[in-house]
């Protein structure tokens, strides 16, 4: 039964369109289930139920037989969102009678919710002439199938809207837009492309091209490539292999001579698709086709399929020119975009981020901002092969992205994008003003970073300085751990370009997300694995070279921090200080001239949370990594995008949790200052002023909001706000709380453009 669940989900998954994919649910489900009808209704923009497909009802009646909400067998099972199992439907006070389905004869009814994201998307039916109720098999097998396709449905409806088979205006804002997670802040309008990993040739989108000629001839180059290939590797090993083995070589050829693939990649090339899209549909239907075989030895010959087919992409890889194509408004779209694939890119000419994996936290995210890239995360219904070359609108505040958008949608974008204009113009003249509360409060903003490419907009961002310095990405692009000069020579840059406002430099924080393509790490459960501080002090090689590097690049400058991840008790600290303090005196015994840097604790570990005391006395400040620090106390992973509704810092565990942070630093009179995506946030900004915290460390791009935030608020107001707050008791009304604070303020601008 897996198997067959399986194939049908795969089978769905590969169809051409929403049409083709519920013709395949209904037919198969029939067949499966040894019934009478099959049927689905989806649900449509004014909550009425469509019959969408059928196998068993009059055809005629498909598209035509509408139930508006309320109404029928159908809206009764999505508005208990639960399965109806009837003996006889024409029974039921709620069965409505449409002459032209004849369903009449059919007596026996289960309908089960498809729902995806929560919401009931539509209706999955089965009936039978017979007046006898379904067994429970039948029932769970309904509802395994219905829960395994919703996911499978909606994407191929929104790949259907955005191939243009819907013609019509959407009625919505909504109906052609994904839902995903904020990423970066800021709007973006441009053109899809979408990048994927090479040698995948399930992940190659389609990309409509106008130069038919010439796609055809580089896939007759790259097929001759391959026969050429396969017929030396069949030479090499003829003495080697037995003859029926060897076969397998001609077995390959013939394949390669079968017209139903290559005329079929022809036939597709000719309809206007590049030859890797081509080869991918080609070779995923004859690999679907040889798939559903019930002999094992057919099946396999699914593989020799794709094998077959990937050694073509190679070639047609290989031939193409260097990605010189980028338009120069193009949104950068994978299955999941990575800091190396980002950092390939002509970054001139991206302007926008969408991936389907990750969330907000995600280190790409981070980076996106440091790069002021709008981008979404977590857009897991986003059909990445239909929307290569598409116009996308990525709205990096509300998490939405809008595929081929229609001229409603692109105008209020427009609009959007110039009263974003207009509001970083007005912050613009904040940048030589101090970041001071109403009443004569001053607050330290600093900016995050990572990378040097970023700094000369660090500069000019009116920082006092870099509060987190996350040095995994120097070591995240590299094929191997830098050394001690090429790590001095990064940090010392930084530390220049500021001098003499603090740098905070962060001891490397790898594992979880973070991994380093030299250094791979195996584990079930990364977060709560090998990370951080943990990994360094399991290799002080590594972090003795590291705070070495660190202690040398600060010569003369003495504007050096160093800050230390992932600290969960205080051993780890003291380990660390041992380690700092063994770096410095060799270094003074070399006869270097260094002064010994302010050293901070990273809270973002509950325990590290209770010990907030313990940690604070021993070093010179502390400084709460909020998203770790959430992800940790919510136990929502901060990059699953599943999850991401349930992560929000504004918890009020996570205030709590902050206020204790703060009380215990006071009474060792140490400074508290927060690094993590919180401090960036205008609403959360409120209550950090509030809570007595002085210093804030955020992306480039959130400063001139933050600053503008503080500017219009006083200190004793977002005192009496937060003592609000601290009597909320959840998230929702916290948040909605903060942004009326902040349209009464008014500071409206902050939440409208972000809305
Ligand atoms: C944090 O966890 O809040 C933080 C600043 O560190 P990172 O995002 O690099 O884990
Ligand atoms: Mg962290």
């Amino acid at each position: 039964m897996l198997e067959t669940l399986r194939r049908l989900v795969q089978e769905v998954n590969q169809a051409r369109n929403l049409d083709h994919a519920l013709s395949i649910i209904v037919h198969s489900v029939k067949a499966i289930m040894d019934v009478a009808v099959c049927s689905v209704y989806l649900r449509d923009n004014s909550n009425a139920f469509i019959l969408m497909a059928t196998d068993g009802l009059q055809e005629k009646a498909v598209g035509k037989v509408r139930l508006q909400e309320g109404e029928g067998l159908v809206s009764l099972v999505a508005s208990r969102a639960e399965p109806i199992n009837l003996r006889s439907a024409l029974a039921h006070r709620n069965y409505h009678y449409f002459p032209e389905t004849g369903e009449e004869s059919y007596h026996a009814f289960l309908g089960v919710p498809i729902i995806h994201h929560r919401k009931v998307v539509g209706v999955l039916v089965v009936q039978d002439r017979d007046a006898q109720s379904f067994n429970e098999e039948s029932e769970t097998f309904l509802i395994t199938v219905a829960a395994q396709l919703a996911g499978a449905i909606a994407h191929v409806e929104i790949g259907n809207d955005v191939a243009g088979q819907n013609e019509t205006e959407p009625a919505t804002l909504d109906s052609r837009s994904i839902t995903g997670l904020p990423g970066a802040a800021g709007v973006a309008m441009g053109v899809a492309r979408v990048v994927y990993p090479l040698a995948d040739i399930a992940a190659v989108p389609d990309r409509q091209i106008t130069d038919i000629a010439a796609e055809l001839e580089k896939f007759e180059k790259a097929l001759a490539a391959v026969r050429q290939e396969l017929r030396i590797m069949s030479q090499r090993l003829e003495d080697k292999l037995p003859s029926q083995e060897h076969a397998l070589f001609d077995a390959y050829l013939l394949m390669l001579e079968s017209d139903s693939i290559t005329d079929g990649i022809r036939s597709a090339i000719e309809k206007g698709n590049w030859a890797a899209g081509a080869l991918r549909k080609v070779i995923q239907e004859h690999e679907q086709v040889f798939q559903e075989m019930e002999d094992s030895y057919m099946r396999e010959r699914g593989d020799d399929v794709r094998d077959l087919g990937r050694r073509i992409l190679m070639h047609l890889q290989q031939d193409a020119p260097a990605d010189t194509d980028f338009s120069e408004n193009t949104i950068l779209v994978s299955e999941e975009v990575t800091p190396s694939m980002l950092a390939d890119m002509p970054m001139d000419r991206i302007i926008g981020v969408v991936s389907v994996r990750g969330s907000r936290t995600s280190h790409v995210a981070i980076l996106a901002r440091a790069l002021g890239l709008p981008t979404v995360m977590g857009a897991e219904d986003l059909p990445v092969r239909h929307i290569d070359g598409r116009e996308v609108i990525v709205d990096g505040y509300s998490g939405r992205v809008y595929l081929s958008p229609s001229k409603t949608v692109r105008r209020e974008y427009r609009e959007l994008l110039n009263q974003e204009q207009e509001l970083s113009e007005e912050l613009q003249g904040l940048k030589g003003l101090p970041a001071e509360t109403l009443d004569g409060e001053k607050i330290h903003l600093y900016v995050n970073t990572g990378l040097l490419a970023d700094m000369t907009p660090t500069q000019e961002s009116g920082a006092e300085g870099i509060g987190l310095y996350r040095t995994e990405f120097p070591f995240m692009i590299r094929q191997r751990f830098p050394g001690e000069d090429e790590q001095r020579n990064i940090y010392r840059q930084v530390l220049e370009s500021f001098a003499p406002d603090p740098v905070v430099l962060r001891t490397l924080d790898v594992g979880g997300d973070k991994a380093l393509p030299y250094f791979p790490i195996e584990e079930e459960n990364p977060f709560l694995g090998w990370r951080g501080i943990r990994i360094t002090l399991d290799h002080p090689e590594i972090f003795l070279v590291q705070i070495r590097a660190m202690l040398r690049a600060s010569v003369g400058l003495n504007n050096l921090n160093i800050l230390l991840p992932m600290i969960s008790d205080v051993a780890e600290l003291t380990d660390s200080l041992g380690l700092i303090h063994q770096a410095y005196g060799e270094l003074l015994e070399d006869g270097e001239n260094i002064e010994m840097p302010r050293i901070g604790v990273m809270i973002e570990v509950p325990s590290a949370v209770y010990q907030a005391g313990s940690l604070a006395r021993r070093v010179d400040y502390l400084s709460i990594g909020t998203n770790d620090l959430t992800q940790y106390l919510l136990a929502v992973d901060r990059n699953n995008a599943r999850v991401a509704a349930l992560y929000d810092s504004l918890h009020p565990a996570v205030i709590r949790a902050m206020m204790q942070v703060v009380e215990s630093a006071r009474v060792y009179d140490k400074p508290v200052s927060v690094c993590g995506e919180m401090a960036g946030d205008p609403a959360a900004a409120i209550l950090l002023v509030g809570m007595g915290i002085e210093s804030l460390s955020m992306s480039v791009a959130s400063l001139p909001r933050i600053k503008w935030v503080i500017r219009n608020l006083s200190r004793e107001r977002a005192t009496e706000i937060l003592s609000v707050v601290l009597i909320m008791e959840d998230v929702h009304s916290i948040r909605a709380y903060l942004h009326e604070q902040l349209e009464q303020a008014g500071l409206g601008g902050l939440v409208r453009v972000g809305k």
